[in-house]
């Protein structure tokens, strides 16, 4: 059977040697928070990790360069586009941060349907990269699945997490505002980055026109004031360079790499294995839980088996249903923990193909002083108490404007003399504003493994196999007419809107294949983020997720794993586990 561990060669390293309280897979957004937790509560804990070892500063090369120090100053070369047409898709990815980034032919996988697959293998994983958004979930999308009737119930609720999202926020340091928005709940913000005059602007007319229809200060993972448990860190305040995701020397955005590691290293518990591919977790029949993981070491291929009482796998989602998926034994011929049969299934993302920009006058006068790594955000207004669409779900829009300055419409050559002109003076002010989706969760979209294809290190590969469906195009559609209408309603012109049709995937909010729920007939995980039939395994990135909502989803995997993780540790110390 494809993935059958029963089949690996093991080379053991010695039980007590590779003995550990935890082991967490993945040292990214997730992994991170698990080490941390685990880390402090005084379990030594063993994360490993992929990729290469990423040191916060030390392996930041292009931090702080300047584009003329930079080869291609900044650019993809040809080369590096036909090399890696995937990857380069990502957002953001250029010269001075593809080492961030895999190469497309070192890690295969296999699109049934069209899905970029967006990974970053090392330590930190696309905590590195990541955009920042760390907007709360609402009740509104904890109960909209089941209220609506589109989706799996969650076995949990807002109460359940608020407190761990504010354990999370102090600790990673969230900049924004307390707007008391019904469907976007206020978190434990730092100073938010100012609106600048057009931001103003848009908002106070959107709430003139539409009554509840929120324009709000960015709420992203940027210190703007560090506290003092940031200091702590041995991070500083953000210096608005916008040069995030080349890794931030001052720490001034959160990372695994600035944060949660180092601080889980303070304690003298963690050990990260880096160069170490997990291939499957061990199940003890005898005593009818997981007792380890096995690894192959990336450059000696070598197999080794490590051993804990608890394991939190966080390889990213869909590398985490690979991993359960390929955990097979005589007890689970289907996947660890898989007796329902829905491991793979239900695989989800956001919905991030619409655009829009347009120019607005008025505002000429007035300008912006610094960068401003943010955007605005526009808190979901659609299907809230009642579905008021012809779609289900709601979405996120960001948005905001700037002053162009030798933008491609006014001075087409980027380069010479005309250019340089057209950088002197500040031209008119530019709105954009995009779409983050809600998708609906369906088995069809699944990944599974494939049945004779593998990688160098002998594990089957990924088969992806996840589409859109008519409800992402009325969403999408109702996105393009309702911010056409707000837009125009606050006298910006000149609006256009594309659809880029991107493939699944490129979003990089990728979701589900393991997913939460009370009912073990019809899901992975109990409400702890454990297996229902393997309780000492816990899976805390975005496999977990019920469904998608609308939000960034990232701070919402941080605050399950330290649930979780703290659940884990008190079901230990009761000898639980
Ligand atoms: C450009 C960009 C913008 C983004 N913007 C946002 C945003 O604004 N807001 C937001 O919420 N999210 C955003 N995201 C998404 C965010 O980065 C992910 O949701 C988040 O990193 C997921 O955390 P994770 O721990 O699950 O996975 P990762 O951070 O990817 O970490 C997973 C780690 O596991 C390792 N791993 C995988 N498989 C194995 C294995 N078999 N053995 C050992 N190790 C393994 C990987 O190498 C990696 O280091 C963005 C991502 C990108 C790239």
């Amino acid at each position: 059977m494809p993935g059958d561990s029963s089949k690996v060669n093991i080379n053991s390293g010695g039980a007590e040697k590779n003995t550990y309280d935890a082991i967490v897979i993945g040292s990214g957004i997730s992994g991170g928070w698990a080490a941390k937790e685990l880390c402090e509560k005084g379990l030594k804990t063993l994360v490993l990790e992929r990729g290469r070892n990423v040191e916060h500063n030390k392996d930041y090369p292009t931090a702080t360069k300047d584009p003329w120090e930079l080869k291609h100053r900044g650019r993809i070369t040809k080369e590096t586009h036909e090399q890696n047409p995937l990857i380069t898709k990502a957002a953001g990815y250029g010269e001075d941060n593809q080492h961030f980034f895999v190469n497309d032919k070192d890690h295969p996988y296999v699109q049934e349907k069209p899905f970029d697959w967006i990974r970053g293998y090392q330590v930190g994983g696309k905590s590195l990269t990541w955009g920042r958004a760390t907007q709360r979930w609402s009740d509104f999308e904890f109960t909209g699945p089941q209220r609506f009737g589109y989706g799996w119930d969650w076995p949990i609720r807002y109460a359940d997490v608020a407190p761990w999202y504010s354990h999370v926020e102090k600790f990673i340091g969230i900049c924004g505002n307390k707007d008391g928005i019904e469907s976007m709940p206020d978190g434990e913000f730092l100073p938010p980055f100012d609106l600048n005059v057009v931001e103003q602007h848009l908002k106070d007319s959107f709430l003139k026109n539409y009554g509840n229809r929120y324009l709000v200060h960015a709420r992203w993972a940027h210190l703007t004031k560090p506290n003092q448990i940031h200091l702590d860190q041995g991070r500083a305040q953000c210096q608005a360079r916008n040069l995030c995701m080349r890794g931030c020397p001052f720490g001034g955005y959160f990372s695994s790499n600035s944060s949660t590691l180092p601080w889980a290293a303070k304690t003298g518990n963690l050990t990260i294995r880096p160069f170490s591919v997990v291939h499957s977790i061990i199940y003890d029949d005898k005593l009818q839980k997981a007792s380890g993981v096995r690894v192959i070491d990336s450059v000696t291929k070598e197999t080794t088996e490590y051993f804990a009482k608890i394991i939190f796998v966080n390889g990213s989602a869909l590398n985490s249903n690979l991993i359960l998926l390929n955990s097979t034994s005589a007890r689970f011929p289907n996947g660890l923990g898989n007796d329902s049969g829905i491991l793979g299934k239900y695989v989800c993302f956001h919905n991030y193909r619409g655009w829009m920009s347009g120019h607005i006058d008025g505002f000429e006068d007035k300008y912006v002083y610094g960068r401003n790594p943010t955007d605005t955000i526009i808190a979901n207004y659609r299907n809230l108490h009642k579905i008021d669409t012809d779609f289900v779900g709601g979405f996120t829009t960001f948005a905001g404007a700037y002053r162009e300055r030798g933008d491609g419409d006014r001075c087409p050559e980027q380069i010479g003399a005309a250019y340089k002109e057209a950088m002197t003076e500040a031209g008119p002010w530019h709105v954009y504003a995009y779409v983050q989706g809600e998708t609906i969760p369906k088995a069809i979209n699944h990944v599974r493994l494939s049945a004779d294809k593998k990688d160098q290190w002998g594990i089957p590969l990924l088969v992806t196999s996840v589409g859109y469906d008519d409800n992402d195009e009325r969403l999408l559609k109702d996105f393009f007419t309702q911010t056409e209408e707000m837009l125009t309603g606050a006298g910006v012109k000149n609006i256009t809107h594309s659809d880029s049709k991107q493939a699944p995937g490129l979003d990089i909010h990728e979701m589900g294949g393991c997913r939460m729920g009370n009912d073990p007939n019809n899901s992975m995980l109990d409400k702890w983020n454990a297996l229902h039939h393997c309780k000492n395994v816990f899976v805390t990135d975005g496999a977990c997720m019920t469904s998608t909502g609308n939000q960034s989803p990232s701070i919402l995997y941080m605050t399950l794993t330290a649930r979780a993780a703290n659940h884990a540790v008190e079901e230990l110390k009761k000898g639980n586990l």
